[in-house]
C-alpha cells in the first residue's frame, strides 16, 4: 500500500505540505509494507479550523442522536464486509499474527455496534426546581473537537475505543495514530468517507508524536485530548492541555498483577498465566506481567509455567503454527532487552527466554517469553512495564499480603484472582486496587463495561456508558415560564439598607 496522500483532512486526501513520506516495514520480517505521508506541524494545524467548523457548523450535532447511531451501526457492517481488507492491514502493520487481526476487526466492529445502540438512549434529564413555574433540564452536548491521540499495539482497536463515542455523541476529531502503525487509520477514514460523513467531522493527521501529536494537546481549537500510550507521554499531554484547560481523558500503562492462590483450578490458573503474560507477546496494556503466586505451590506453579512458556511457538503473521509473533520495531526489541538486564543486575534469576529468537526468527523482532523470578518488591522488574514477553514471580502467605503486593505499583489498570473460594475472590475484588478485576479469568473485556485504570494508569474511561459521557459536556437549561421583577435591588433612591 504506497500512496503518499494519506493525511485526511476536510474531507479531502492531502499529502504532507513538505512532501515527507514514511516507510513503514512489518516487525515479523521488516519487509515494506507502504509508505505514508508524515505531516509537519503546519499540516497538523489544518484540520483544526474545518473540524471547528465542523463542530460549530452543527452539520453532525443537528443530526438527531439516534441517526448518528445508525451512522456507526453501518460503520461496524462497513467493517466487518471489509475485514479482510482491515485485518491484513492491522497484521502487516504490527506484524501479529491475522487471526489475531480478524479478532481486532470483530471488536471494532462490536465496539461500533455498542455506541451506535447506545446513542440517543439518554436525551438528558428533567430536575425538579421546585418551583411550578421554572423548566430546568440537563442536555448532553458534544465537547467539540477532539484530538484522539492512539498507540501501536491495537492501532485501529484503541481509536475506536475514542473514534465510536466520540462521532456517537456528536463531536468533530482529528485523530494521530501511532507512526509505526498508520493503515488501518486510513482504512477507517475511507470508510468513514465512503458512508458519507459530514466532511471536515473525521481528519487523519499522520506523524511522530512530537511533530503530529503534539499540537492536538496544545492547540487552543482543541477542546478535548483522549490519549491512549505510556505514562511518560501521558505526563507530557496532560501538561501541555492544562494550558488551555482541555477535558483530558488518558489510558497510560499497566503493571498488572495475577494473584494465584494455592485452591485455585491449576491447569486452568497456568494455563491463563501464559496467556495474560505471553499474548501479543506482551505487548497489553493489561497483560498479566507479575504472578504473585500462594508460597505452597509457588514451585509446582512457575516449574510448570516454564515448560509451557518453553513450548510457545513463536512465527510471522501468516504462520500457521505460530501461537504469538514479533516485538513491534528493534528499538522495541533493544528496550525489553535493556529491561532483562537490569532486574538480572538487581538479582533476577532468568528461568526460560532472556533471549532475541533466532534462525528464521532472526528477519523479525522476537523476543521469548521470558520468565523471571527471585524479584522481589521495588526491583525495577517488578515495578516498571516492560511491554514485551516478561513476567515475574512473587510469592505470599496470606490473603493480606497478597492484596499488599498487588497493590504495590504506581499502576492501576487490571488484575486477577484465582481461587475457587468464592467470599475469597469477591473480597480480593474490592481489595484491588485496579480498574479491571478478573476472577477465574484472564484478559476478557466487554464493550459494555467500563475500561480504565486508578492511579497513574489514566483518567477517566473508555467503553461502557462512561466512555460516552467522556466525549459529552452537561449542560443545564433553565427557564423560567414566569418572569417577574425579584425586587433585590430597589427602585427608590432613598430606601434604607437593611
Ligand atoms: P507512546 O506513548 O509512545 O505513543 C502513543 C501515541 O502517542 C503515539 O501515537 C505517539 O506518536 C504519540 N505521542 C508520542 N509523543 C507524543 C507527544 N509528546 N504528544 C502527543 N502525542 C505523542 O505509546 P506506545 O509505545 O505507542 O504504546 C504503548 C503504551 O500504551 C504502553 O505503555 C501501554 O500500556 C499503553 N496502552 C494503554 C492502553 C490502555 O487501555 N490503558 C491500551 C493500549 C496501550
Amino acid at each position: 500500500m504506497t500512496d503518499t496522500a494519506t493525511l485526511y483532512i476536510d474531507g479531502a486526501w492531502v499529502p504532507a505540505s513538505d512532501g515527507g513520506t514514511r516507510d513503514i516495514r512489518c516487525p515479523a520480517d521488516g519487509e515494506l509494507v507502504g509508505a505514508v505521508s508524515e505531516a509537519t506541524t503546519a499540516d497538523v494545524e489544518k484540520p483544526t479550523p474545518a473540524a471547528r467548523g465542523a463542530s460549530d457548523g452543527g452539520e453532525w450535532v443537528a443530526v438527531p442522536a439516534p441517526e448518528r447511531g445508525d451512522f456507526l451501526l453501518r460503520v461496524a457492517a462497513g467493517l466487518r464486509e471489509r475485514k479482510a481488507e482491515f485485518a491484513l492491514a492491522e497484521t502487516l502493520d504490527t506484524g501479529k499474527r491475522l487471526v489475531e487481526s480478524e479478532i481486532d476487526i470483530d471488536d471494532i466492529a462490536n465496539c461500533f455496534t455498542y455506541f451506535g445502540k447506545l446513542a440517543g438512549l439518554d436525551a438528558g434529564r428533567i430536575v425538579d426546581a421546585a418551583n411550578q413555574a421554572v423548566v430546568s433540564r440537563i442536555e448532553y452536548e458534544p465537547v467539540g473537537v477532539c484530538g484522539l491521540i492512539a498507540p501501536w499495539n491495537y492501532p485501529l482497536l484503541q481509536a475506536a475505543w475514542k473514534i465510536a463515542p466520540a462521532l456517537a455523541a456528536g463531536n468533530s476529531f482529528i485523530l494521530k495514530p501511532s507512526e509505526l502503525t498508520p493503515h488501518t487509520a486510513i482504512l477507517m477514514m475511507r470508510l468513514l468517507h465512503d458512508l458519507g460523513l459530514p466532511r471536515g467531522i473525521a481528519n487523519l493527521v499522520l506523524g511522530a508524536g512530537d511533530v503530529a501529536g503534539a499540537p492536538l494537546s496544545s492547540h487552543p481549537d482543541v477542546d478535548m485530548v483522549s490519549f491512549t500510550g505510556g505514562l511518560e507521554t501521558g505526563k507530557k499531554i496532560a501538561a501541555a492541555a492544562a494550558a488551555t484547560v482541555k477535558k483530558v481523558a488518558l489510558e497510560l500503562g499497566g503493571k498488572n498483577p495475577n494473584v494465584i492462590f494455592a485452591d485455585a483450578d491449576f491447569d486452568a490458573a497456568v494455563d491463563n498465566a501464559l496467556n495474560g503474560a505471553f499474548v501479543h507477546s506482551g505487548q497489553v496494556c493489561s497483560a498479566g506481567a507479575r504472578i504473585i503466586v500462594e508460597a505452597s505451590i509457588a514451585e509446582r506453579f512457575v516449574d510448570e509455567l516454564v515448560r509451557r512458556a518453553n513450548l510457545i511457538r513463536l512465527g510471522g503473521p501468516f504462520d500457521h503454527n505460530a501461537e504469538t509473533g514479533p516485538l513491534i520495531s528493534a528499538a522495541h526489541r533493544d528496550k525489553v532487552t535493556a529491561y532483562v538486564a537490569k532486574g538480572v543486575a538487581e538479582g533476577a534469576r532468568v528461568r526460560c527466554g532472556g533471549t532475541w529468537g533466532d534462525g528464521e526468527l532472526e528477519k523479525g523482532f522476537y523476543y521469548l517469553p521470558t520468565i523471571l523470578d527471585r524479584v522481589q518488591r521495588g526491583m525495577s522488574v517488578v515495578v516498571d512495564e516492560a511491554f514485551g514477553p516478561v513476567v515475574t514471580v512473587e510469592t505470599f502467605e496470606t490473603e493480606d499480603e497478597a492484596v499488599a503486593t498487588a497493590n504495590d505499583t504506581v499502576y492501576g489498570l487490571a488484575g486477577a484472582v484465582w481461587t475457587q473460594d468464592a467470599g475469597r475472590g469477591q473480597r480480593m475484588s474490592r481489595r484491588l486496587r485496579h480498574g479491571t478485576i478478573w476472577i477465574n479469568d484472564y484478559h476478557p473485556y466487554l464493550p459494555q463495561a467500563e475500561w480504565g485504570g486508578f492511579g497513574q494508569s489514566g483518567v477517566g474511561r473508555e467503553l461502557g456508558p462512561t466512555g460516552l459521557a467522556e466525549y459529552q459536556e452537561a449542560k443545564h437549561i433553565y427557564q423560567n415560564t414566569e418572569p417577574a421583577v425579584t425586587g433585590w435591588f430597589t427602585e427608590a433612591k432613598d430606601a434604607a439598607i437593611l
